[in-house]
Order: structure tokens, then sequence, then C-alpha cells
């Protein structure tokens, strides 16, 4: 019998079109990779088209994958406060994540589901519709929510906890991304709401004015 790679790609799905629309109605029948299979839905990014802004999430969580849209869940509450208090609300902003389907560890028909950290190869698998978004969005700066995001898109050496809320050029010298056309002004990586959340009681207050500082920081480049 044939074995099955588990993970081939996404390049395959991709439409021959690229407008927005095109890639979350393809990525929809994505299967690049085994997450599709325990996963409720693809969920592609969200936002306009013309976004200034684009934030790069790691993947959906229960209840991005429960509803079929990113950021919606505690994280994306979060993200949007936080959004709001470094003076971004009003900016075009399209937010995506790295891999697009729910990966997660638990009984089948149980009640938990817990979030399982998408693997390298998993990663990897994901990164053309990540390319494509950047390229059909366009957008000035753009922002990397925690390890997994900041690994696919400026490679897997770099450190989140070392080199946050500084801005980067684009594009970055190694990894998947070096070389990519997109005419991106800055680009910096910063923390995933989702460690803000987790962070412990006495702590969590200063973990979210970090990562609003950051997302000032990434204010600083649309100017
Ligand atoms: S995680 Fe990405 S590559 Fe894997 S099946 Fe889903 S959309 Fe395709």
């Amino acid at each position: 019998m044939a074995v099955r790679p588990s993970h081939p790609g996404a390049e395959q799905f991709l439409p021959d079109t690229r407008s927005l629309d095109a890639l979350r109605s393809a990525a929809a029948r994505c299967r690049g990779c085994d997450l599709y299979e325990n996963a409720a839905q693809t969920v592609f990014g969200r936002g306009p088209g013309e976004a200034r802004l684009m934030l790069v999430g790691e993947q959906p969580g229960d209840v991005e994958d429960t509803e079929g849209k990113a950021f919606v869940g505690p994280a994306g509450r979060l993200l949007d406060r936080a959004v709001g208090d470094a003076g971004l609300r009003e900016t075009a902003t399209y937010v995506t994540n790295a891999v697009k389907h729910f990966r997660w560890k638990g009984a089948r028909g149980g009640k938990r589901r817990i979030h399982e950290k998408p693997s390298a190869g998993q990663s990897a698998a994901c990164r053309p519709w990540l390319a494509a978004e950047l390229a059909a969005v366009r957008p000035t700066v753009l922002v990397a929510l925690g390890a997994t995001a900041a690994g696919s898109l400026f490679g897997p050496a770099f450190r989140v906890t070392q080199q946050r809320g500084t801005m980067l050029p684009w594009p970055p010298e190694k990894g998947d991304f070096a070389g990519d056309p997109t005419p991106i002004q800055a680009a910096l990586a910063t923390v995933h709401p989702s460690a803000v959340l987790r962070a412990r009681d006495e702590d969590r207050a200063e973990a979210y004015d970090g990562l609003v500082r950051d997302l000032r920081a990434a204010a600083e480049g649309l100017r």
C-alpha cells in the first residue's frame, strides 16, 4: 500500500487567481498536511484587502475553529484591546495565522480540546497560504505574534524573547521568506496575546503593557 505523506504542502492547493476571496475559498479545501483531519474547518485570515497592518499569529484556537474566523476567541479579544491601546484602532488591519487549521489534543468528542503547537513540518506545509496573503494584502507593516509566527516569517533561529519589539528589515536575510518581494516597510515580532492570558496574575499587567509597547513600535512604521 502506498504511504501517504503527512505534509505534502499547500502549494498544490493554491488557486490560479490570487485574490483574497479566491485564496480563502481554495484554502477551505486544503489537504496540505494532516491538520485538516481533526479540525472543524480552515480558518483563513480576515480583514480588508488594503490593510496597512498585518498581524500573524500561530494557529486558530478552539473558538476560531468552531466559528471559522481568526482571532475571535479570548486571545483575539485581548489583541483587539491591545491594538486599540497602541493607537491602532483606526488602522486597517488584517489578522491571520501561520497555520490555518487548529492542532489540538484530547479525547475525540470530549469537551476539552487542548491547544498543541504545530510542528515545524506543519508550519512549513502551510507557509504558501501566508506567502499568498502577504502578496495579496501587501501591508506596510507586518507583526509576528509569538514564536511560531516569528519562526515562519523570520526563520527558525529568530528568538522572540531576545528580538521582540525591534524593527526588522524585510525581506529577512534567512528563512523561507528571504527574498520575498512584498514591499513591506517594517516588520517586527512580539508575544502572542495568549501568552499574556497565560501569565501569572501578578505578571499579567506587565505582559500586556509589553504587548502594547511592541504594537506602538509597529505603529511607528506606519508614519
Ligand atoms: S494546516 Fe495549512 S497546510 Fe495543513 S491542511 Fe490546513 S491549510 Fe493546509
